[in-house]
């Protein structure tokens, strides 16, 4: 039997599962490439710890998915390689059958474009399943049953909100919204009010140790360093969690807007089960803290973090190969 890969293409991670093992890699969805000749030098983990650092004339770092989309078409295609090589072995002869996520929204273009690097990275089947659905499988909901689930993931480029009921998505709204828009929310606030101007990675940084959906009674504090905006010389300074509380207010707001939209166009039966049983959180977004209180207080739903919410959607991936002949209306097979 042919090896089979649940893939998780992620804006922020890919995460390969492997039937019978598990999740065999967990790594940044970053490519460092040689300025001079186009060719892949650093994949993952290794081409993370260059972001920001590289010396901008022999090497490029770059994130090929913006967005929940493949934005550069070439270098995904070299990263799903490396990866699908990595996951399979180098001595596999029979090439692998796989399952990769695409957000809800993806155009079939899009949808064309994810499929067709997986194909050219060497898988012999390539099959797509919706984000959400993945997300859900995953999270152990039951998602096959006649009844209302809701699910919200939250990544790096886009968080997708859905109810899915008998294996299918009802209602969805994908936004292009997530973790990176939380961070630069969090570095424009700090440029604005602290004239200090921070990178991507610290603002990630401070938004995982402080961050907050919600302010807190509590006076927590972090130390940042940045680049000062008008001396121009390094400099540090101490910001509160109720700062970037405040700070993350306009990207939170904006997913709240895409859970009321959900709610508000989910037949009754549906929301009645959502009612019961609550919205779950996925994602890496779903760790924030105080978030699931958050969209609680606002929609009046109970909302849970599903168990270990940044392997969902790979879980999910892997387990949808093993019942495919359960989901193949919800699947596109290519
Ligand atoms: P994707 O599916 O787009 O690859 P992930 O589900 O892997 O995204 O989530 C990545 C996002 O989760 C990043 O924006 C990261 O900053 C964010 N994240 C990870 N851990 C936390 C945390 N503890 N609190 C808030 N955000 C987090
Ligand atoms: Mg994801």
């Amino acid at each position: 039997m042919p090896k089979q890969l649940g893939i998780d293409l992620g804006t922020a991670n890919v995460l390969v599962y492997v039937r019978g093992r598990g999740i065999v890699i967990n790594e940044p969805s970053v490519v460092a490439i040689s300025a001079k000749t186009g060719k892949v030098k650093a994949v993952g983990l290794e081409a993370r710890n260059m972001l920001g650092r590289e010396p901008q004339e022999t090497i490029e770092v770059v994130r090929p998915m913006r967005e929940g989309v493949i934005a550069d078409y070439v270098v995904t295609q070299e990263m799903l390689k490396y990866f699908i090589n990595k996951a399979s072995g180098r001595v596999s002869v029979v090439r692998p059958e796989v399952m990769i996520c695409v957000p809800a929204g993806v155009t079939g273009v899009e949808r064309r474009a994810v499929r067709d690097a997986a194909l050219h990275a060497g898988a012999r089947r390539a099959y797509l399943i919706s984000e959400p659905l993945a997300a859900a499988i995953g999270a152990r909901v039951p998602v096959s049953d006649p009844s209302g689930n809701m699910i919200i993931d939250i990544g790096g480029g886009t968080t997708e909100v859905a109810v899915i009921s008998l294996n299918g998505l009802v209602v969805w709204r994908s936004i292009r919204v997530g973790g990176n828009k939380l961070d630069e929310a969090i570095a424009s606030y700090v440029k604005r009010v602290h004239k200090l101007r921070i990178g991507e990675r610290t603002a990630e940084e401070v938004k995982i140790a402080i961050g907050s959906a919600m302010s807190v009674t509590e006076d927590i504090r972090m130390e940042i360093r940045g680049r000062d905006e008008v001396a121009g010389l390094p400099r540090t300074i101490s910001v509160s969690a109720n700062e970037i509380s405040e700070a993350l207010t306009e990207p939170l707001q904006q997913i709240i807007e895409a859970v009321r939209s959900v709610l508000d166009r989910t037949p009754p039966e549906l929301s009645s089960d959502v009612i019961d049983k609550g919205m779950i959180l996925t994602g890496g977004g779903a760790m924030l803290r105080y978030l699931p209180e958050l969209l609680m207080d606002v929609t009046g739903v109970p909302c849970y973090v599903a168990d270990d919410p940044l392997s969902c959607v790979a879980i999910g991936t892997g387990l949808a190969l093993e019942h495919i002949e359960v989901l193949r209306d919800s699947l596109d097979e290519m």
